[in-house]
């Protein structure tokens, strides 16, 4: 027996549970299949950064968000049982008019995934749990994936957010291109501890040569913390409740009791590698599938989520607008640039020589250099068509609140005459915004100006080409 679905995702992390609720919002067919008998349980990708806040806001989960989670302590580092100092992650940023959200808000990876399936449920979509993909075969015409058991599915497109270790990218004989950022190897882990308190991140710096931190992180919404330490080059992590107990005692004032229980542990060595490819045929990569890299500056759950939110869009213009089929090129040509890049910047704050903050905050990312993107205008203005449409209010109105949602938006700012795009397309009039400058912006639905300019003309093929009419 075989059941039919116009996309199949594969994987419900973050990456396949964002693409399930935006396919859902757009009534598009998608299924989402999870090899797990349930979601991911461990706490890893904390940080959300401010601009997967905005997209949450897009997808209707922010307030869930907001209220599952908390700012990012203040670091207390300890010594020989002392508070010796604080140290801060993140200069403090205030929020401004065109980005309402700022440093990184701290939910658990497991809490995040939760929300999102509640929001696909709710939409109508759901996670098909215990379906392992083994294999698949594609045509022309689609896709048709094996499981491990029960019905075949055939697609007409797959998206293989199945994680770092993609079933279906080494199927296709994709290549992984990187390094070892740190041969050494860390250890994260969901744990009860008695005697910290939860108001700041405790870190305990190693002692000596050959040692390695611990750290260990209050999360909000839960009574557990997030443990992460770094071990000698060659060393064996001993992920049970008596290792854990021996490293807390060997790094900190703590008793070994004091660890009461491990919820959840994981070993890894901090490593940066991008797929090849984002695409083959009908398979498209996203999330961890495509790119794999350090925890350190919080980009791995957010660079997931936004790979995402770029093919959402496009997919759902392609399966229910009719637009051609090569939209869905554009989305390998945005998506890898920014992964390579956000691979270095890992890198680099791994390292110690980035900071946290503007540029981990993935606000300043954008797709100038796509060839979906058209800039018309003689003189730009601030915001260029490529760039992330920022936030602000244009006679009274909210931007964000007229951006929420599946479709476009034109903004005609310090303009005369806008084009009627029909009823899916609301249009924005106003003088010249201080924020954007003078100009028609056409705003892509995931919150990107894709098309700008100081008349009409041009925007006709454009909106062809994207299948709004
Ligand atoms: C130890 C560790 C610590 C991390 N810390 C941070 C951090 O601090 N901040 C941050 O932003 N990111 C962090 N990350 C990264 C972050 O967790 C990932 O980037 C994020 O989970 C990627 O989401 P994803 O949806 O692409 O993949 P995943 O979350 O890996 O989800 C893939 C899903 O696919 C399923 N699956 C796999 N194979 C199959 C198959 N054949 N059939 C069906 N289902 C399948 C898996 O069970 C899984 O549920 C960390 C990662 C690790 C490993």
């Amino acid at each position: 027996m075989t059941t039919h679905a116009d996309v199949l995702i594969v994987g419900a992390g973050p990456s396949g549970l964002t693409l399930g609720v935006d396919l859902a919002r757009r009534g598009v067919d998608a299924l989402v299949v999870e090899r797990a008998d349930g979601l991911f349980p461990g706490s890893r990708g904390k940080g959300i950064q401010p601009r997967t806040m905005e997209v949450f806001d897009d997808l209707g989960v922010l307030d869930a968000i907001r209220a599952a989670g908390g700012s990012y302590p203040v670091g207390m580092i300890w010594q020989n049982g002392e508070r010796a100092g604080e140290h801060r992650m993140f200069d403090p940023a205030e929020t401004t008019g065109d980005s309402p959200y700022t440093g990184p808000w701290m939910v658990p990876q497991w809490r995040t995934q939760e929300i999102l399936l509640a929001r696909l449920e709710e939409l109508g979509g759901r996670v098909a749990f215990g379906r392992e993909l083994v294999g698949f075969d594609q045509d022309a015409e689609g896709v048709t994936a094996y499981f491990a058991s029960g019905a075949d599915v055939r697609a007409r497109y797959v998206v293989a957010a199945d994680g770092g270790r993609s079933t279906l990218r080494r199927t296709l004989g994709i290549g992984m291109t990187g390094e070892t950022v740190d041969p050494s190897p860390m250890l994260v882990a969901d744990v009860r501890v008695t005697g910290l308190d939860r108001d700041n991140w405790h870190i305990f710096p190693p002692s000596g040569e050959g040692d390695g931190f611990l750290a260990i992180c209050p999360l909000p919404g839960t009574e557990d913390f997030q443990l992460l330490a770094r071990f000698p080059e060659g060393a064996s992590v001993d992920l049970s409740l008596d290792g854990v107990r021996k490293l807390v005692a060997t790094r900190s004032h703590l008793a070994p009791e004091a660890v009461t229980e491990v919820r959840w542990a994981s070993d890894f060595r901090p490593r940066a590698a991008l797929a090849d490819r984002f695409r083959s045929g009908r398979v498209f990569l996203t999330g961890d599938a495509a790119h794999v890299h350090s925890p350190a500056g919080g980009q791995g759950l957010n660079t997931s989520v936004q790979d995402a939110y770029n093919l959402g869009w496009k997919l759902g213009a392609v399966l229910r607008d009719g637009a051609d089929a090569a939209l869905l090129d554009t989305y390998e040509e945005e998506r890898r640039p920014i992964a390579a890049e956000m691979l270095g910047l890992s890198t680099s704050v791994h390292r110690g020589e980035t900071k946290r903050g503007e540029a981990t905050s993935q606000l300043g990312l954008g797709y100038r250099e796509s060839s979906l993107t058209e800039e018309t205008r003689e003189t730009p203005g601030p915001v260029r068509a490529g760039d992330r449409a920022p936030d602000g209010v244009v006679e009274g109105m909210r931007l964000f609140d007229v951006f929420r949602g599946p479709g476009w938006t034109l903004l005609a700012l310090g303009t005369t005459g806008a084009p009627d795009l029909g009823e899916a397309v609301p249009v924005v009039r106003g003088p010249a915004h201080e924020t954007y400058g003078t100009g028609l912006f056409l705003v892509r639905p995931d919150g990107y100006v894709g098309w700008a300019g100081d008349s009409t003309r041009g925007l006709g093929d454009y909106v062809t080409r994207v299948g709004l009419r």
